[in-house]
């Protein structure tokens, strides 16, 4: 088969399957784990997802799978098949953690964003502040520690409304 050579051994796939030809097998095409067997040298398919034994041999690529409890078990077989699958991200408990700190980092995240709108607006009202209170203080010619003691008293008085 052509297909092999294009397959990575270390690889498993998912591969539509054919029933096998009993009476008391529903009529519907399967999907198995299609796998290398070092030991025989060949490509082999398990048995169906659902738990059904099958025909060995995938069918042709395309082909419709249509047994229900094998779809359904088809997402987790691909999650658990991919590349740099862990088998912790089927854990519900690491999920769970996982979402939980993620969820924690982004309250955080927030917190700092709002923390730093709010030190913002603080700093822009206090130079507002200081810069009129300066315009004050030359027009009434103040200086020395007048001129200073007004500075710092708007410096001041924003931190005086917000506490
Ligand atoms: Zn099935």
């Amino acid at each position: 088969m052509t297909e092999t050579t294009e397959l990575d051994p270390t690889r498993r796939y998912l591969r539509p399957v054919a029933r096998l030809p009993l009476p008391d097998q529903p009529d519907v095409v399967h999907l198995a784990v299609y796998e290398w067997l070092p030991m025989f040298e060949a490509w082999a398919t398990g048995m169906a997802l659902c738990g059904y034994s099958t025909r060995q041999g995938p069918l042709p690529e395309g082909t419709v799978v249509t047994c229900a409890r094998c779809l359904e078990w088809q997402p987790k077989c691909e999650r658990m098949l991919a590349p740099g699958y862990r088998p912790e991200d089927d854990d519900p408990d690491v999920l769970r953690r996982r979402a939980e700190a993620a969820e924690r980092l982004h309250q955080t995240h927030l917190e700092v964003e709002r923390r730093l709108a709010v030190e913002g607006l603080a700093a822009a009202a206090a130079i507002e502040r200081v810069r009129n209170v300066l315009d004050e203080l030359k027009a009434q010619g103040a200086t020395g520690m007048q001129f200073y003691t007004g500075v710092l008293a708007a410096l001041d008085e924003p931190k005086r409304r917000t506490r």
